[in-house]
């Protein structure tokens, strides 16, 4: 950053402070109230996936006033955002990207002069509106008029029979990490927070529910309005900022059920019954996580379990987590999903990555976090089965990455940020948190954590502020700890560093034994104790393979396939993460019988996780897998989310 843009960043730094005194007068002062916005500060905060110039003038509020139209597939109507910007400044950069702009007017109704930039194929366009020069102190609004597309890439639009009622259709949004920019036109960086509030007017059979309060203007709890015409208009408000990916939708035949005066969950009438008794243990687990780091900030935590399309296993959109409904396994057996978007209100959404480079400070933390609280709510025993397959799938995602994206702190200029978007952040990101705790002791490791979460509340962090922070309060110039906790090594260089520590869990000893028996020295399936086991050990005996393997090679003769299948049913398996891993395991040996299994799945469920990778073993399988993978290709890509597709389409190609 240049000299001038150091002094720009200073001077809107005022700006923003004395904007938001003003405002934070009137949400109380207690702790809980969040702090002045501040820009991130560094050059390495600079976030290269926006348009957007901050440090020039930015976005702090945004008000939405959209209308579903589910025959035309849009949202349209207005975002008015409430603008800081330096003395003089005269213009505002925003992200958008496949959006319709009406027109841009002043707090007045006057039109103002905007310009839509070049599209660039991951950062969409810029859009520069221009308006006469700021004053010192001054903050303006202004109103874009706007309509977003069909093929909007957060948005999907369901038809009803995608949905589990099979009666009416469903919308939902999914912004991270930049596909905000597709529906509303605003900053789109995680670096620059917004408050915003909402009015959704959508079919009166329909609910609208979002990451924010249903309330009013006037803080009161707000129930639907009635506009006729068949329709109905629902208000929101989010008081406390949040990185623009946060905000989120979700329209749909939906209804509620509470697990206690704090929690509960939203899903589809015919769902609710099953959802409410496998995430019962959510209102546990805000009580464990608030004890291990202090006070959950959000007020209400709930969750929304999604139509089967939802392309991630959870997103933690505040106060209102988002959910695959393939985590409904009849047995809480995957239960941590919840823990992990519970910690989320702390890491991620309270103390924010400034840019997607440093994704792996929300989610390497975060995967630590969560497994602190199925440790506290479940058991050490428990905790480190979970601690150990993640260790299993970081050590598959080290050999198949290049050297320079398995640094915890990536350089993703030029690429989609969804690069990033794997075990390095979380599972190298966790690993790295755990050595540090086991180094300085839990009581100590917990206390500075605490403290972390604290002093950075609603602030964006960077992996530069993240170690001068653990130096000043942890380290304290401690020279011999300083060297044995490597973090440079850990954060900046490749791979693992020496002092990481491969998890043990006792619990996997007679699983693994099972395994070399049936796997390696080709033993019957019936002696292998399936029952006794549960969804951890059960997956640990699945992801199971010879030294060494090379891709493609195959390891198990169609009898022993024939053999595991019908012992275990696994043709029949309803537990989402079990049918993925042996249909990694078939697939890869073209055991044909497994291939109605995986259409099944795969047209039943668009979570990336499981797809992907399902497809990427057929497309390595010649000319018989690549063959499958377009067939089923063709018949489930109408179901998935657009970043699930998107992510198919670059491998097998759009049908
Ligand atoms: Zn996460």
């Amino acid at each position: 950053m240049t000299r001038k843009a150091l002094g720009l960043v200073s001077a809107l730094a005022l700006a923003a402070a004395m904007g938001l005194s003003a405002c934070s007068t009137t949400t109380g002062g207690s702790a809980m109230t969040p702090p002045a916005i501040a820009p991130a500060p560094g050059p390495e905060a600079v976030d290269v996936h926006t348009h957007a110039r901050p440090e020039i003038a930015r976005v702090v509020d945004v008000a939405l006033d959209l209308t579903a139209d589910f025959n035309a597939k849009t949202l349209a109507g207005t975002a008015t955002l409430d603008i800081l910007a330096i003395p003089g400044a005269n213009e505002i950069v925003l992200d958008i990207r496949d959006l319709d702009i009406q027109d841009v007017r002043d707090a007045a109704g006057q039109p103002l002069r905007y310009v839509v930039g070049d599209n660039d194929a991951v950062l969409g366009q810029p859009l520069t509106v221009y308006f006469p020069a700021f004053a010192a102190n001054e903050r303006r609004k202004i109103t874009i008029r706007y309509s977003t597309r069909p093929n909007a890439a957060a948005l999907q639009w369901l038809n009803p029979s995608q949905t589990a009622g099979g009666q009416k259709p469903y919308l939902f949004s999914q912004g991270q990490a930049i596909l905000t920019r597709t529906w509303v036109p605003t900053q789109d960086s995680p670096g620059i927070r917004q408050t915003y509030s909402a009015r959704i007017t959508a079919p009166e059979d329909l609910t609208v529910v979002m990451s924010a309060d249903h309330l009013t203007p006037n803080g009161e709890r707000a129930a639907p309005h009635s506009e006729g015409g068949g329709m109905k208009t629902w208000r929101f408000r989010m008081d406390n900022p949040i990185p623009p990916y946060l905000i989120a939708l979700g329209v749909g035949d939906i209804a509620f059920a509470p697990f206690d005066g704090r929690t509960g969950v939203w899903t589809e009438p015919s769902r609710l019954r099953a959802a409410q008794w496998e995430l019962e243990p959510t209102a546990q687990m805000v009580t464990a996580a608030e004890k291990l780091y202090g006070p959950y900030r959000w007020g209400r935590y709930d969750l929304l379990v999604l139509p089967p399309s939802f392309p991630f296993g959870g997103m933690e959109n505040p106060k209102l987590t988002f959910a695959t409904p393939t985590i409904i396994a009849g047995d809480r057996s995957l239960v941590s999903l919840v823990a992990h978007e519970l910690a989320h209100s702390w890491s991620g959404n309270l103390v924010t990555n400034a840019t997607w480079n440093d994704f792996w400070l929300n989610e390497g933390f975060t995967v630590y976090f969560e497994n602190r609280i199925m440790e506290s709510v479940y058991g050490h025993d428990r905790a480190m089965q979970e601690q150990v397959l993640g260790w299993d799938s970081l050590q598959d995602t080290l050999k198949s990455l290049p050297a320079a994206d398995t640094r915890l702190h990536l350089d993703l200029k030029g690429r989609d940020p969804d690069d990033g978007m794997n075990d390095i952040a979380y599972e190298k990101g966790a690993l790295f948190l755990r050595t540090i705790e086991r180094t300085v002791g839990r009581d100590r490791f917990d206390a500075w954590l605490r403290g972390y979460f604290d002093r950075n509340a609603y602030r964006p962090m960077t992996t530069a502020m993240f170690l001068e922070d653990i130096r000043d309060n942890l380290i304290k110039g401690d020279a011999a700890l300083e060297s044995q906790l490597q973090m440079d090594a850990w954060v900046y260089q490749p791979g693992l560093p020496s002092n990481a520590v491969a998890p043990v869990s006792h619990a996997f000893e007679p699983v693994d034994a099972a395994a070399v028996a049936f796997f390696k020295d080709k033993g019957p399936a019936s002696a292998i104790p399936w029952s006794d086991w549960n969804t951890q050990q059960r997956q640990r005996f699945l992801g199971w393979r010879p030294e060494g393997l090379r891709t493609g090679a195959d390891w198990l003769t169609n009898a022993q396939l024939a053999d595991l299948e019908r012992t275990l049913n696994l043709a029949n398996e309803g537990n989402a993460e079990l049918t993925f891993a042996w249909l990694q395991i078939a697939l890869a040996h073209r055991y044909q019988p497994s291939v109605a299994t995986a259409e099944k799945f795969l047209t039943s469920q668009g979570r990336r996780k499981f797809v992907l990778p399902l497809f990427q073993t057929l497309w390595n399988e010649g000319d018989w897998g690549r063959g499958n993978a377009r067939r089923i290709y063709a018949e489930a890509r109408p179901l998935y989310h657009p970043v699930t597709s998107g992510s198919v389409d670059q491998l097998v190609g759009r049908p």
